[in-house]
């Protein structure tokens, strides 16, 4: 298999270089940008598989580098946060990044991270080419196969994980699910994330899916217990 590209867009460089140590010696290649600027040019000129990016850089922050990146490329983005202040400002923000950790994080748990989202990249690659699997709730069109949602005919900007969660629950129409088993299924057993990642996930394909998010018809709420997917 060909080795697999890793942007470290991080301007601390012992961080930098312990991240791209580790992700050699695993048999990536690693490529090092200092500063937002120069990440989101290599971003954009050497395709790589994954990026990782922290948040506080000079010239230009990691907010403003994801966004810049998501309107060319849906490349996984892994965002790297120092305290839980900043991880509460990119759950909140419509970033459009795949996945969070905050510093200080171990390494084996970073490797886990990178390889479970290259992996969920290449699926979705390979599903865009499946047959057609169109399913209708209401004005919604959800092709299971090819990760594809249209709403009255129009075709709505989905992240993956958006996808997975929507997919998960239509799939289960009725059934309520707890943000625990929620975070366990479509984030899986290797994320370690926080059960507002599913809030937040939900709030957003609200956003996109609903003509008024805060009267749902489609991702509705069981008070107290989660969430579940209605037929309209
Ligand atoms: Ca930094």
């Amino acid at each position: 298999m060909e080795s697999k590209r890793v942007l470290i867009i991080e301007d601390e460089k012992s961080i930098s270089d312990i991240i791209k140590f580790n992700l050699t010696k695993e048999g990536f290649e690693a490529i090092a940008a200092y500063d937002g600027q120069d990440g989101l040019n290599k971003a954009l000129s050497l395709m790589p598989d994954l990026i990782l990016l922290d948040v506080m850089l000079p010239i230009m922050d990691g907010f403003a580098v994801c966004k810049k990146v998501r309107e060319k490329s849906m490349v996984p983005i892994i965002m790297l946060t120092a305290k839980e202040e900043e991880l509460d400002k990119v759950l909140g923000l419509e970033l459009g990044a795949d996945d969070y950790m905050t510093k200080p994080f171990g390494m084996r748990e970073l490797i886990a991270r990178i390889k479970a989202n290259i992996r969920r990249a290449d699926f979705i690659s390979t599903a865009k080419s499946e047959p057609s699997n169109i399913q209708e709730f209401g004005n919604l069109a959800i092709d299971m196969n090819r990760y594809e949602v249209r709403k009255d005919e129009t075709p709505l900007e989905l992240t993956l994980r958006e996808f997975e969660l929507l997919k998960y629950l239509a799939e289960r129409e009725d059934k309520v699910f707890s943000r625990e088993q929620l975070l366990e299924e479509v984030w899986g057993y290797e994320y370690y994330g926080d059960i507002r990642t599913v809030d937040v996930t939900v709030r957003r394909l609200r956003e996109k899916l609903e003509d008024d998010s805060s009267n749902p018809k489609y991702i509705m709420t069981k008070r107290g217990i989660g969430y579940y997917f209605r037929r309209p």
